[in-house]
């Protein structure tokens, strides 16, 4: 692919960056995982999308600017290099959207994207269980046909931020008797206010309180809230958590802006030799993973579809961002440590990153299995 950017990119990024400079707030929001939080990171989500800059990707009938993926990732380069707050729709703008725009109908996206799109309505994902999270197609929660639409019943686990998010989407049984795990499951949309819903925190490392498990009992949605046909749910999931992995969670414009972060950090503490060789390599890994990704956006422009390579792209951010911030916590010593900084809650968070999203294990066997071609582990 060709890295030199048209003169309209150009253009496209001075616009976000001008833009960026307005409106960026001076001070921090408050984080995203506390009510307070939440609600501030809405708001944010609503003046974004004021000026058509929350989805610039998406068609224009739904919000977006219809700009593509590489002005999207060039945008994405701006919002993090601006240090603009963090976005508390990122589950159903990386996962919910891309599914409705392969698989969802004209209705659901017309009814679904705005909304989402502006901040109105967050979403929660929805997928896994205390049974089954690696395991997805062990899910036991169920849905059962009833008149105009489907029961829900079961429990969810470990979900983001669903403790103040209004919707959630996830797959459900609906046919018990179907042969293999993975079949006769259900891909549904439903609200987390809905009579029969019980929405619990769970208590996370850094204490706060967005995090929550999900109680189902016979809750009522109505049909137009299934998205692709029933029992087709696994396959309809699958085709979007590649795009989760390997383009849309993670873009390469967080990495660089942090990396960059690192580095001024590095020289204010006096340029310390034996951190030199960790700084550099964040400068550098950052910089990999934006020629990747552009590699693998080109691909997808291309016409083809985002295949195991995804598994490589989480592996790496994921495995970056904790060598990333120990750097930092190192460049710190006893302050890091012991100080709630922004550093620390960014450490506490990367732990996180080789679980979630699927842990680091699984994708190194899809590494194995299917780029390499290696034998399949005993399971
Ligand atoms: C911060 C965070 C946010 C999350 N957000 C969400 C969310 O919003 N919505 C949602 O639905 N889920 C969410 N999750 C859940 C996440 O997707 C699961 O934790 C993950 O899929 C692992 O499932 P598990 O926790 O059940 O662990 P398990 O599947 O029980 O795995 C435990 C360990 O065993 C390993 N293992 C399991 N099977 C194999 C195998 N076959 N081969 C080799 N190793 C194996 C795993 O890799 C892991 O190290 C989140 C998790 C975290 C930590």
């Amino acid at each position: 692919m060709d890295l030199a950017f048209t003169r309209e990119e150009e253009a496209f990024r001075a616009e976000a960056r001008a833009w960026l400079t307005a409106h960026v707030p001076s001070e921090p929001l408050p984080s995203l995982e506390t009510a307070e939080g939440f609600a501030a990171h809405r708001a944010w989500e609503a003046e974004l999308a004021a000026d058509r800059w929350s989805v610039v990707d998406w068609p224009t009938e739904y919000g977006g600017r219809d700009a593509g993926l590489v002005r999207w990732l060039l945008f994405e380069e701006e919002y993090y290099a601006a240090g603009a707050p963090g976005r508390v729709n990122q589950n159903g703008v990386s996962l919910l959207a891309p599914t409705l725009f392969d698989h969802g109908t004209r209705e659901q996206r017309a009814r679904v994207l705005p909304s989402m799109a502006g901040g109105e309505v967050v979403w929660a994902q929805a997928w896994s269980e205390p049974e089954a999270g690696s395991d997805l197609a062990s899910l036991r929660s169920k849905a059962v046909r009833t008149a105009g639409g489907w029961r829900l019943s079961g429990q969810k686990t470990w979900s983001s931020r669903a403790a103040f998010a209004d919707r959630a989407f996830g797959l459900f049984r609906s046919d018990p008797d179907a042969p293999k795990p993975h079949q006769g499951l259900t891909y549904l949309m439903f609200d987390l206010r809905a009579p029969g819903v019980t929405v619990r925190p769970t208590a996370r490392l850094d204490g706060k309180p967005a995090f929550a498990e999900l109680f189902l009992d016979e809750v009522f949605v109505p049909d137009e809230d299934v998205i692709g046909e029933p029992g087709q749910g696994w396959r309809i999931a699958m085709s979007t958590a590649g795009n989760e992995r390997g383009l849309k969670l993670r873009s390469p414009g967080r990495f660089l802006a942090a990396a960059d972060r690192l580095h001024r950090l590095w020289e204010a503490q006096g340029s310390p030799a034996w951190a030199g060789d960790r700084v550099a390599d964040a400068l550098i890994g950052a910089r990999a993973y934006r020629l990747f990704t552009f590699a693998a956006a080109s691909r997808v422009l291309d016409g083809a579809a985002l295949g195991p390579e995804s598994s490589l792209n989480k592996v790496f951010w994921s495995e970056y961002d904790i060598a990333l911030t120990e750097t930092a916590l190192d460049l710190l010593g006893a302050q890091g440590e012991l100080a709630d900084t922004d550093w620390s809650e960014r450490y506490v968070f990367s732990l996180a990153g080789p679980i979630y999203a699927g842990t680091n294990e699984i994708q190194r066997d899809i590494i194995a299995e299917r780029l390499l071609g290696l034998p399949k582990g005993r399971r």
